[in-house]
């Protein structure tokens, strides 16, 4: 069993008072929204920690009283059932990025979001994995995986986590590499939250400036046809390129451009690291399918962080996701049939990302999830706005789920399960043993409640 090594000097003050709010205190409601204004979080109280000593002193508080502790930088991952007699850390003030642009590494603190990653490195020629979204935080998404634009070369967001600080159950601040503590290093790099409070974390840079992307948008109709046409090109798709083939029903609010108002399509978003002519003979065989939009341009790296057109900041919404073992043309029609987007459906989007390539092949510097076995990830969603409900979105979830069976893999993936899974159906075979192993190590009185614990 690993030993812990206390590489930190941390002193242990006092919890205070400065950092902690109650039900009923001035600055509660805020400190406990999650982004997902869905999610109607009642921790028993709240950390706003600015220093690792607060973090300290939080986990501390917690023990002593006989708290759990839950973490949270952005909300993004809340889920309902978490946070009843728990502490809840929000590292949303711990926020801060270095840049050492010789070695290619930031320095990301706690409670830092992607596009202050991006924004930092860009200024170097570099960028990060980051997701789709700019405003998810770096840590609580590389903790579970970590898929983005340049998932397909350069593998999940965790396997380019070179280190981590992490204050443990016990209040010790420890190091997590590959040479100190490196069972806690390869469980944190898949494990989620479940191992300590992460309060910063070193993470790999790429010289990657540009990308060759868009979107290829087709009416709802055509949907079958083109997710079958999108699934046989991705089988021969150079790792260089990073796809999803997805169904949206669009609001008909005045911030969608008219072309897209109020109407279901199905659309083929892609990035390529590679130059546009190339680009462009790539995508012949998706273009010779006619799309009604095709948005394809050379785009600074930067652009990419907005390609998804995830939502601006905080929504309602419910969503749940889950992987394909194979995506054909029977396997592209009962989706498409099952999610019935045609305008009367609680879903906004459902979308399918090609996997494979570096996320293909366990990495031998990754944590426990490095790769996956199954080649496509599957996540819908609603947006909890007028008539559309939980019930509605996560019961439509559940009929399109029942239809991709005969194609889904047993594995499901970390950051898109939303809803009750087996934490052992998050990894390949054998990895979850040692991982429960390590859990019972570092946090044998399970402390410690996460999106997905283990
Ligand atoms: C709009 C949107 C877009 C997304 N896009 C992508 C995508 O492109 N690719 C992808 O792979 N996933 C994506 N996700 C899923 C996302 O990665 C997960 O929801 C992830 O958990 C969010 O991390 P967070 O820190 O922002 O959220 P939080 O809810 O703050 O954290 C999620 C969990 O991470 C753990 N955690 C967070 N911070 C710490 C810490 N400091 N120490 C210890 N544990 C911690 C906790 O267990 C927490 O429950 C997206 C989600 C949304 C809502």
């Amino acid at each position: 069993m690993p030993q812990l090594i206390d590489t930190g000097s941390a002193t242990r003050p006092a919890a205070s008072p400065d950092i902690l709010a109650f039900p009923g205190d001035a600055g509660y409601d805020d400190a406990r929204r999650a982004w997902n204004l869905a999610v109607d979080q009642r921790p028993a109280a709240v950390a706003l920690p600015e220093t690792v000593d607060d973090v300290v002193a939080a986990v501390d508080y917690a023990r002593t009283v006989g708290l759990r502790i839950a973490v949270q930088g952005t909300g993004h991952g809340a889920r309902h059932d978490l946070l009843d007699g728990t502490l809840l850390i929000n590292t949303a003030r711990m926020t801060g990025v270095e840049i050492d642009a010789n070695a290619r590494v930031a320095t990301v603190a706690a409670g830092t979001i992607w596009i202050d990653v991006v924004d930092a490195a860009i200024e170097h020629g570099l960028t990060a994995l980051h997701g789709s979204a700019q405003d998810v935080g770096v840590v609580g998404y590389s903790l579970g995986g970590g898929i983005g634009w340049f998932a397909r070369k350069h593998g999940l967001a965790s396997s380019s986590v070179l280190s981590a600080a992490v204050v443990t159950a016990d209040g010790d601040v420890v190091r997590a590499d590959p040479e100190t503590n490196p069972d806690l290093f390869w469980a944190l790099r898949g494990g989620g939250g479940s191992f300590g409070v992460v309060t910063s974390v070193e993470i790999a840079l790429y010289p990657i400036t540009e990308a060759y992307a868009g979107w290829l948008i087709w009416p709802m109709d055509r949907a079958g046809e083109v997710l079958a046409a999108w699934a046989e090109w991705t089988r021969t798709a150079p790792e260089d390129v990073t796809s999803v083939g997805r169904l949206l029903q669009l609001p008909p609010i005045p911030e969608m451009p008219e072309a897209l108002r109020g109407r279901q399509v199905v659309v083929v978003e892609a990035a390529y690291l590679g130059d546009e002519a190339s680009g462009r003979e790539l995508l012949r065989p998706l273009r010779d399918l006619e799309p009604e939009i095709d948005t394809f341009a050379t785009v600074p790296a930067r652009g990419l962080t907005e390609l998804h057109q995830d939502p601006p900041g905080p929504v309602p919404g419910a969503g749940d996701g889950w992987l394909l073992e194979t995506l054909d043309a029977a396997a592209a029609a009962a989706i498409v049939e099952s999610a019935a987007m045609d305008g009367t459906a609680p879903l906004l989007s459902l979308e399918i990302r090609h996997l494979d390539g570096a996320l293909g092949r366990p990495d031998p510097n990754g944590g426990v999830l490095s790769h996956f076995e199954a080649p496509y990830a599957v996540y819908g969603v609603g947006a909890l706005m007028g008539p559309v409900t939980r019930e509605a979105v996560e019961a439509r979830l559940r009929e399109v789920r029942a239809a991709s069976t005969p194609w889904a893999a047993r594995t499901t993936y970390f950051n898109f399960a939303d809803g009750d899974v087996d934490p052992s159906d998050l990894y390949p075979d054998g990895a979850f043993g040692r991982l429960a192993e390590i859990r019972a190590t570092v946090d044998p009185d399970g402390l410690f409640r996460a999106r997905h614990t283990i």
